[in-house]
């Protein structure tokens, strides 16, 4: 057996990516330090010191040696290369055990730990793989106001967390791993994920949500996590007393502008067009922030390119504006004007593309932009899609409404439609052992 490696986390409050990065390593039974760093200045300094000069936590070290964060922890899960970095015993390349399940939910956001606890109480025997976000787009935001039954709002994380728990408490299991791959053309499915563990699965229940979306520019790649950011909740905090942008016009936009003015000296929200998307609730609580000279509008305006270094963060921004809006659109229209915009950090609020990748080589109906489509309509089945036992929930299948409770109520479709599915299905070979293996127990 390898010999343990040294495993430290540079984590801080209200850190969603912390706590997932944290779920991870106690998924995975590793011993590991952490060092918080709000409030304590002189931490910081050392964790971007270590860090390459990376402002974002968590920042996780094997061995003194900087694996990165979040994004680049999970990556090397995702990839079947986390397990040797920690030192744990690695598969020794031979035949891939699989495992067979009745059902799997792609997905640990609201949809799928929704349909998680109704597949539960079912008896169907949840697996929930959490994807790529665990816990999804409610573990970035802060406040949830508008989910019915808290009155006084609930933190995205923390209802998260009480779903889970909800759901483990009827016997889902929740765990770690990204499919790459279904095979829908024999009975049961084939799964396979990313870090090579293939499953065999009578239903699927694809809630794999949905991903912050970038701009392709000049300098975000480069510049994401040292100053560029899709997770103003996350990251805010590290930006003190700098002046920040926000780009988009929609909900998050607003949301995560207002939010920054707790941190920045002043933050400009940056919107392509005259129009805004975002509900009135959020264009008057912007507004106040607008009249209090915190934050500052630049419609009709686009950032076409962030300059700076890892080194030394984001330092400016190119703007393009045309009073017709989309001015990247419009380069060569003589109303276009380009600016410099000093700047010391950049969030991007610009909207989803849903995670189907994996649906791709299936029969799964999926539109121009990857959305499933389900069959909808009234009655029940709504959540099915062209393939008799996957179904569809939560905000990869809805672009339209996306908020948390219609992807509850959805997850909750999802699970009775399988369920329905599960009873009546003449399923394959694999589980017709499965069954009878489960009967013997009983
Ligand atoms: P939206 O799709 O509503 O808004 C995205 C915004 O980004 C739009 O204003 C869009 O501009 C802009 N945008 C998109 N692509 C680009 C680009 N390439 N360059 C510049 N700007 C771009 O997404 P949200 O994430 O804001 O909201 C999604 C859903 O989640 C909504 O249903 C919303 O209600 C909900 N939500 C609710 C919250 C709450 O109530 N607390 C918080 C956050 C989200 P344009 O308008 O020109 O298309």
């Amino acid at each position: 057996m390898s010999e343990e490696p040294r495993v430290e986390m540079y984590t801080k409050e209200n850190c969603s990516y912390c706590e997932k990065a944290k779920d991870l390593l106690d998924e995975k039974g590793v011993e590991y330090e952490t060092y918080n760093v709000t409030g304590d200045e002189e931490l910081f300094d050392e964790m971007v010191e270590r860090a390459d000069g990376r402002k974002t936590a968590p920042e996780v070290f094997v061995d003194d040696e900087l694996v990165g964060g979040w994004d680049e922890t999970s990556a090397l899960e995702r990839d079947g290369k986390l397990d040797e970095k920690l030192g744990l015993a690695v598969a020794d390349g031979g035949e891939t055990d699989v495992e067979h399940r009745k059902l799997i939910v792609s997905g640990s956001g609201i949809a799928g730990l929704t349909a998680a606890i109704y597949s539960a109480r079912s008896n169907n025997d949840p697996l929930v793989l959490q994807g790529d976000e665990p816990g999804g787009q409610l573990t970035l935001t802060t406040d949830v106001e508008n989910y019915p039954g808290f009155p006084d709002g609930i933190s995205g994380p923390e209802l998260i967390n009480d779903m889970q728990e909800q759901a483990e408490r009827f016997g889902a299991e929740v765990k770690t791993g990204i499919i790459e791959d279904v095979d829908d053309t024999s009975r049961p499915f084939r799964v396979e994920l990313t870090n090579g563990d293939v499953y065999t699965t009578d239903a699927l229940i694809a809630a794999s949500g949905a991903s912050a979306r970038t701009l392709s520019i000049p300098g975000e790649d480069e510049l994401m996590g040292y100053g560029v950011s899709t997770c103003a909740t996350c990251d805010g905090a590290f930006f003190r007393d700098e002046e920040m942008i926000v780009i988009g016009g929609g909900d998050a936009a607003f949301e995560e502008a207002t939010f920054l003015t707790k941190f920045a000296k002043k933050v400009y929200l940056v919107h392509r067009r005259e129009e805004f998307r975002a509900e009135d609730y959020w264009q008057d609580r912007l507004q106040e922030k607008v009249d209090d000279g915190d934050i500052e509008i630049m419609k009709n305006t686009e950032v076409t390119e962030i300059r700076g270094s890892p080194e030394e963060g984001v330092d400016h921004v190119t703007l393009v504006s045309n009073p017709k809006g989309k001015p990247s659109q419009k380069l060569d229209d003589p109303e276009t004007e380009e600016s410099h915009f000093d700047v010391g950090a950049v969030f991007l609020a610009i909207g989803h593309t849903p995670n189907t990748g994996y649906l791709e080589d299936t029969a799964v109906e999926l539109d121009e932009e990857g959305y499933i489509r389900t069959e909808g309509g009234k009655g029940g089945g709504q959540t099915k899609t062209d393939v008799p036992g996957i179904f569809g929930a939560g905000d990869v299948v809805d672009f339209h409404y996306q908020q948390a409770v219609t992807a509850a109520g959805m997850g909750c479709k999802a699970a009775l439609d399988a369920d329905d599915y599960l009873e009546t299905a003449e399923l394959g070979e694999a589980s017709a052992v499965h069954e009878g293996a489960a009967a013997s127990d009983d």
